[in-house]
């Protein structure tokens, strides 16, 4: 009987320093060889002539999320997760969001339900909070934190999801109580809704006035707004779907100072 259960044979193994050709040997799913002329395994693919690397974890992505009133959410998980292995990612991390007034541990446990049996790959979930109350804070949160689920997002847009700073700051503190991360949605509310109401008002409401209605400032301000609030608070976070220059440099002024800000691009400015 094979001592593995399936090896991959004569690939090109690409690794995150290296890349040479190797056999590789799974074993209960785990990977426990990688080097030459293994003996075959119960089951062996021929990966001649390809390169046999890890799968990708994308770590930003919505799936079966509520629409409040928005456009409705193309994916769910069965196609959501269909899509990731077209694309060679094995695992996704999508979010759990709560919606206000509800328990975030009652809004994971529905995305599991949601998820589970329906998925074609690995998942976790990010916690989208958008009601930050004493028990959230308090029970919930560093409950799920202990569970695995170390992520937080946060938004600082849109009517039925954004934070005011004082909820920020409270949220900030306890992920810096937990030892989690905090993604954050980094877009000024007030002067999205002030520009908003006034283009409407001029009767300018063609798609072109979106972006008329968020121009780079918005997204600077509210970029080191939530900068500083991590730096009171000594707590690192993610800068989510940074769309222009202005956050870009903001991100790095920080960096410069030895904070602990991370940002990830995205071309335009979305959940
Ligand atoms: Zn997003």
């Amino acid at each position: 009987m094979s001592q593995f259960d399936v090896v991959i044979r004569g690939g090109t193994v690409v690794t995150a320093s290296d890349s040479f050709m190797a056999d590789v040997g799974i074993r209960s799913g785990k990977i426990v060889a990688v080097t030459e002329n293994l003996d075959d395994g119960a089951k062996t693919i021929d990966a001649c002539g390809l390169m046999v690397m890890p799968g990708g974890i994308d770590s930003h992505v919505h799936l079966a999320q509520p629409a409040f009133g928005g456009p409705t959410m193309a994916d769910g998980f069965e196609t959501g997760t269909r899509s990731a292995i077209a694309g060679d990612n094995t695992t996704v991390i999508p979010f759990a969001l709560q919606p206000r007034g509800a328990s975030l541990r009652g809004s994971v446990v529905d995305y599991h339900e949601e998820a589970d049996g329906q998925s074609f790959c690995d998942y976790g979930f990010h916690l989208i909070i958008t009601d930050p109350t004493p028990s959230v804070l308090a029970q919930e949160l560093p409950a799920l934190v202990d569970d695995g689920y170390t992520s937080f997002k946060v938004f600082r847009t849109y009517d039925d999801m954004a934070l005011n700073d004082r909820q920020l700051l409270e949220v900030f503190s306890c992920a810096r109580n937990c030892r989690a991360l905090v993604m954050v949605d980094c877009e000024g509310y007030d002067a999205i809704k002030f520009m908003t109401e006034r283009l409407e008002a001029a009767g300018s409401k063609a798609p072109y006035y979106h972006a008329v209605s968020r121009p780079e400032s918005v997204e600077r301000e509210a970029t080191h707004r939530a900068i500083s609030h991590a730096e009171l608070t000594d707590v690192p976070i993610m800068v989510v779907h940074v769309s222009g220059r202005e956050a870009m440099e903001q991100i790095r002024w920080a960096q410069n100072r030895g904070l602990k800000i991370y940002g990830e691009t995205c071309p335009r400015t979305s959940l």
